[in-house]
This record gives structure tokens, C-alpha cells and sequence, in this order.
């Protein structure tokens, strides 16, 4: 499977996931990543402080308002939004740069990122994980430990808002089973990667080598 798609080449394809924190994100990421060959997480940019266990330019770029500020001003940012009272955007050049080499590339990026991403980038295919119920998605994000109470509130009602944007995306997994929704996300990313518009040039090719141009 893996030899076939490297064989046959394709176009990087630019891949959204969204959701409120709590939902699952990351450990349905990981594991998809691990899974597929050529794709890469985007490394955004926030200005918001590193956890302990975060490293700069693998988690986030970690920066000041002003290198953010800055970073506007310059039109660095394809997207860019402000969540839980910091901020967080995607570079141009992250973007470009993933495509360009024919790399996929997975932006976990919030509701209104999502939107600016979509409207610079129609291909893009959006995915959003929904938690399965208010009681787990609160569970989750105390278990994580890494808020204070007052950051776990805002959260919470940043959640409540997030989820309602869910109907403009194009897939939605609901993080109950967590092996099941690993399994979906894969699947979809699996299947987007298939589709004519995405392959065709390579196919035309491996046509003409297999049986030569009918003209
Ligand atoms: P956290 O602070 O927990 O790492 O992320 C908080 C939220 O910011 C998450 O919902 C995440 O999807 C979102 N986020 C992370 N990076 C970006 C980004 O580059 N752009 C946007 N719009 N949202 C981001």
C-alpha cells in the first residue's frame, strides 16, 4: 500500500482538525500520524506561554506579542485567531512549503482558523472531533492537569461556542471509543488522499508508461 502511493505520486494535500479542547485532539492525531507516511503536523505559532513538557519549533513556535504583531504586519500568517485569550496562526510558508514538496499536512487549528484556511484553500478537507458527552469533555480537561481552574473555565465556554460551528466542516468524529475514532480519522484522510483531483496527473502518467499515448 505504502510502496503503490509513493510510486505513483501525488499532490500534498492540506488537512484541518478542529475541536474544542478536551475533545481528543491530540491522541487522535498522534496515533494517525504515526500511521500514514508524509504527513506532517503544522507547527503554529502562539503567544501563548509553553507547558513544561512543550518544546519550541516542535509543539509551537513560542513568541511575544510583539514578533506576533510583527508577524502580521509582514503578512506572514495564512490564518490566524484568537483563542483562550492567546494568540495562534499558521504561516504562509508552513502551508507552501508542505504543498509545494508534495507533503500532507495536518493543521490542528481552531473554528475561525478553520474558516480563513477554507476560504484561502478550497481543497482543504476539514475534520471536527466532538467529545461524547459535557461530562467527559470536563473530565478530560481536568485530567489533564495542565490548567489552572480559571484557564479550565475558559475553556469550557470557549467549548460551548466552538461546537457550534461543527456543521461547516466536512467530516465530524464523535471521540467515544477512542480506537474507533482513530480508525475513522485515518480512514478519511486515507480516502481523501485518493481522490481524482489529488492523483490524477500521476495516473495519467502511469497510464501513458503502461500503455502509451493513444494518440
Ligand atoms: P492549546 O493552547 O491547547 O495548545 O490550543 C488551544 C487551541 O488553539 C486549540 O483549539 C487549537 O486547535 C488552537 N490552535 C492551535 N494552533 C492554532 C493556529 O495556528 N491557528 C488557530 N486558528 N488555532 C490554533
Amino acid at each position: 500500500m505504502k510502496i503503490a502511493e509513493q510510486e505513483v505520486g501525488r499532490t500534498g494535500c492540506l488537512f484541518i482538525v478542529s475541536g474544542p479542547s478536551g475533545a481528543g485532539k491530540t491522541s487522535i492525531c498522534t496515533p494517525a500520524l504515526e500511521e500514514l507516511e508524509d504527513i506532517h503536523p503544522s507547527v503554529s505559532i502562539t503567544t501563548r506561554t509553553a507547558r513544561k513538557d512543550e518544546v519550541d519549533g516542535r509543539d509551537y513556535r513560542f513568541v511575544d506579542d510583539a514578533e506576533f504583531d510583527r508577524m502580521l504586519s509582514d503578512g506572514a500568517f495564512a490564518e490566524w485567531a484568537e483563542v483562550h485569550g492567546n494568540r495562534y496562526g499558521t504561516t504562509r510558508e508552513t502551508i507552501e512549503t508542505a504543498l509545494g514538496a508534495g507533503r500532507d499536512l495536518l493543521l490542528d487549528i481552531d473554528v475561525q482558523g478553520a474558516e480563513q484556511v477554507k476560504a484561502l484553500y478550497p481543497d482543504a478537507v476539514s475534520v471536527f472531533l466532538l467529545p461524547p458527552s459535557r461530562a467527559r469533555l470536563e473530565q478530560r480537561l481536568k485530567g489533564r492537569g495542565t490548567e489552572s481552574a480559571d484557564a479550565l473555565a475558559v475553556r469550557l465556554a470557549a467549548a460551548c461556542r466552538e461546537i457550534a460551528g461543527f456543521t461547516e466542516y466536512d467530516y465530524l468524529i464523535i471521540n467515544e471509543d477512542l480506537s474507533l475514532a482513530v480508525e475513522q480519522f485515518i480512514s478519511i484522510l486515507r480516502g481523501e488522499r485518493q481522490r481524482v483531483s489529488r492523483v490524477g496527473d500521476a495516473a495519467r502518467r502511469l497510464i501513458l508508461d503502461i500503455f502509451g499515448d493513444p494518440t
